[in-house]
């Protein structure tokens, strides 16, 4: 099987300079030494994009240069698995990102990088990118995936949860899909989702995601929400509850809905079901029109509201796709 591997950035291939890390390092000639003497020496392709970035300057345009790479290449040869190597910063957004974007192509799709440098003794490089064009090549797996200590996550389902941990990222609301050893274990694979026919591409939207915190005003609400962003995510507490007694807080958020902007409520738990008519404290951002995000990611949603704004979505249409899984973010 060919492997296609397209590099981004990321520590992974960084190396040290006067202002901290920054990609230099020869990575083509890295993977030529991992791969000497396996079956996958020949038979792997390399697209660096450029610039290489920090994935902390990743955009939704980024993820755009990934799909329109990785489709030129499936279209050469449907059989081709993909690995993309990646900052660790961003990766959880855009695995999902890709999640969304690619549900009509059935070909393998591992994401991963490292937590040190490739060139550093005792780094996670090898061990992550062994374990990425494994999973890639085990004929199991169909979809976008992420793949880090030992783990590989579901790509839609994934958070960073360490920056310094090799274990580097959780899927808190599903199950691993597969865990390394002498065999690898692999669990059922979930629903992948009803999918999207011809997804536009990709383009940069103005989403703004507040958290909020005991005491937060009105008045800094109103600020945080002028001008109007195209989508609203607004981080709530434990089941998707706001200070609702805080006068005119639901008030607010009724005029943003009622202008077209979409609310979209997620959670901020770690493990996280939303359910906005639970508590009092939530209903009225329900009976406002705001959505609860159910049991998707921060990431998750993110990347979800910026590809359906990229497909020309707004308001109700787009909160309504919220609670619909795409490509298997979020559990029936
Ligand atoms: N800042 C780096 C990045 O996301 C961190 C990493 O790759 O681990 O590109």
């Amino acid at each position: 099987m060919r492997v296609h591997i397209i590099y981004t950035g990321g520590t992974i291939g960084m190396v040290d300079s006067p202002h901290g890390l920054v990609p230099g390092a020869d990575l083509e000639g890295w993977l030529d030494s991992l791969l000497a003497g396996t079956p996958l020496a020949r038979s792997v392709t390399v697209t660096s994009l450029a610039p290489l970035i920090d994935s902390s300057n990743a955009t939704p345009l980024s993820w755009q240069a990934i799909v329109d790479d990785l489709r030129a290449h499936a279209a050469a040869d449907p059989q081709t698995a993909f690995v993309i190597l990646h900052g660790t910063d961003t990766m959880a957004y855009t695995s999902a990102a890709l999640s969304y974007a690619l549900t009509d192509l059935s070909v393998p799709v591992v994401i991963t990088g490292s937590q040190l440098p490739l060139g550093e003794l005792g780094s996670d490089a090898a061990a992550n990118v062994t374990g990425a064009f494994q999973a890639a090549t085990s004929g199991r797996l169909s979809g976008v995936a992420l793949f880090f200590g030992h783990r590989l996550l579901a790509g839609n389902r994934v958070t960073k949860s360490s920056s310094w941990a090799f274990t580097g990222f959780e899927s808190p609301n599903a199950a691993p899909l597969a865990t390394t050893g002498a065999p690898w274990q692999w669990a059922q694979a979930a629903s992948p989702g009803i999918g999207w026919k011809d997804a536009a591409p990709y383009t940069r939207h103005d989403v703004v995601v507040i958290d909020l915190v005991p005491g937060i005003t009105v008045a800094r609400l109103e600020a945080l929400l002028t001008p109007l962003p195209e989508a609203v995510i607004l981080r709530a507490f434990g089941v998707g509850n706001v200070p609702s007694q805080e006068p005119g807080l639901t008030d607010v958020v009724e005029r943003v809905i009622a202008a077209g902007t979409a609310v979209i409520v997620t959670s901020q738990c770690h493990e996280s079901q939303v359910l906005l008519g639970h508590y009092e404290a939530g209903d009225a951002l329900a009976r406002s029109g705001a959505v609860g995000s159910r049991d998707m990611t921060l990431e998750a949603a993110y990347a979800k509201t910026q590809f359906l704004l990229s497909q020309g979505l707004a308001g109700d249409d787009l909160a309504h796709w919220m609670g619909r899984s795409i490509a298997g973010e979020l559990s029936q």
